[in-house]
């Protein structure tokens, strides 16, 4: 029996989809690549599942605000947040919790933590010296629904002293391009009007808002915060760009970073050059030494830069420093990269000297079973939506973010759940217009059906989900 699309189940707490729940190919973003089809024990059940009526509602109220999503979304890109900007994150993080706080949500600023020293890299002297902390609005209205953390980041990579500095749209209205507009201003907006939009419907749901300013350079500062409130809830949404097609991301690497410091001997190169010991040239033996420890096809990337290294060109240079970033597939393939690296340490009175930094600040986030039943029903929503909604494909990712530290931290988490759009962290990075009414509709009626329990969704934390992966694989 074959029955269109938007059919689902609850059965044994975990939702199937009425597709054929094929993961499709991510188009856009370097380094995604296909899944193959559905495995056997998630083949789909069909029974109907459409829309509720306060789903219905929510949509409509959402679409009632597409005008106001595109002026709020000009207002927010046009506030710079890239590179630290102290006063342009204050200004947007205050603006977001005056609307949270609205909802009745407890707000928090949780103080950041120190960035590791030796990050700073020689281009990254903009870097505003000031710790930001992070934005924690938290709603709570029984203990039986679940609750659902929200993260959002603030800052972008765009310089606040550029001309590309507000939001246009195209003159057939279909995109909007912008600092930020897409990664995330866009996802963060959908988010909290969705909840805004919940209130306004009478649906009661625990949720967070966890915004950070530190995203962008890696979320050293947030980190703690981000992890405290990974253990405080049930399931985890980023507001991540959807991929090019509206993909959603599964399954993304790790990533780390690393520096490598080479101390030799100065000397004048024409009168004592045998005396010297080149950093530079001991840094070069180096750098290929980490170039041959990267294997592209099983996902495992070691890319170097920038490098230093002396100062003129008539002395042995006694100083050199690379700094680089590494990505693997999973946890055993991160260990022994990092064990590699910290064998090119030398002993503490060897000359020349090597000193080996490195943080593996983003572990890898392997599609669960959780994950896996929550993109489910993301999915079965998307579906339910109509096909404007273009179905919710899945896909793996190369680039990371702060799903993988959530996900680490226990909490199942879907994390390109913001607007769709294009050219990220370039100057001509856009916005679907079209896709900030569809996306939140998506995210509202999601957060609908996860708070009036219509969508089952195995714990990540529960023995008996554990105990049958366990028994499948
Ligand atoms: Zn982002």
């Amino acid at each position: 029996m074959r029955l269109p699309a938007g059919f689902s189940f609850l059965r044994s707490g975990r939702q199937f989809s009425g597709r054929s729940a094929e993961l499709k190919r991510a188009g856009s973003k370097a380094g995604s690549q296909a899944f193959g089809g559905t495995p056997g024990h998630l083949r789909p059940y069909h029974v109907l599942m459409a829309l509720t009526d306060t789903e219905r509602r929510l949509c409509d109220l959402v679409k009632a605000r597409s005008d106001l999503l595109l002026k709020q979304l000009a207002e927010h890109v046009a506030i710079p947040t890239g590179r630290n900007y102290t006063p342009g994150l204050d200004r947007y993080r205050d603006l977001l919790a005056e609307r949270l706080s609205a909802l009745g949500a407890v707000i928090k600023h949780m103080p950041g933590e120190p960035r590791p020293k030796w990050l700073e890299t020689p281009g990254e002297s903009s870097v505003g010296p000031s710790i930001p902390p992070t934005l924690v609005a938290k709603h709570r209205v029984d203990s039986t629904t679940p609750r659902i953390l929200i993260v959002g980041h603030l800052d972008t990579v765009h310089d606040p002293e550029d001309s590309f500095c507000e939001l246009t749209v195209s003159s057939d209205g279909k995109i909007a391009t912008g600092p930020g507009a897409v990664d995330m201003k866009g996802g963060v907006l959908i988010a909290v009007t969705a909840l805004e939009m919940l209130a306004e419907a009478g649906v009661e749901l625990n949720w967070t808002m966890l915004l950070n300013s530190d995203e962008e350079t890696g979320s050293f500062h947030s980190e703690a915060a981000l992890r405290e409130a990974a253990s405080e809830h049930d399931l985890g949404i980023v507001l991540e760009p959807a991929l090019a097609d509206g993909a959603l991301v599964i399954e993304r690497v790790g990533s780390g970073q690393f520096m490598v410091e080479v101390f030799g001997r100065s000397a004048h190169a024409g009168r004592d050059f045998t005396k010297g010991v080149s950093a530079v040239n001991k840094l070069a033996e180096i750098i290929i030494v980490l170039a041959q420890m990267a294997r592209p096809p099983s996902g495992t990337v070691v890319n170097v830069s920038p490098l230093q290294g002396g100062q003129v060109t008539n002395t042995v240079p006694d100083y050199a420093a690379a700094w680089g970033n590494v990505r693997y597939a999973d946890a055993e393939a991160g260990t022994r990269l990092g064990s590699a690296i910290d064998g090119l340490a030398t002993a503490d009175d060897a000359l020349p000297r090597v000193v080996v930094h490195r943080c593996w600040n983003r572990p890898p986030k392997p599609t669960t079973e959780a994950v896996r039943g929550f993109a489910e029903a993301a999915r079965a929503v998307a579906e339910d939506l109509g096909p404007a909604h273009r179905g919710l494909p899945f896909a793996s990712a190369g680039g990371v973010c702060d799903g993988n530290n959530l996900q680490d931290a226990g909490l199942a988490t879907i994390d390109s759940l913001g607007v769709r759009g294009g050219n990220l962290h370039r100057n001509d990075e856009y916005v679907e217009v079209a896709s900030l009414v569809e996306r939140c509709q998506l995210l509202a009626a999601l957060l609908a059906r996860l708070a009036q329990g219509r969508a089952h969704i195995p714990s990540e934390r529960d023995p008996v989900t554990a105990v049958g992966r366990a028994g499948r694989r």
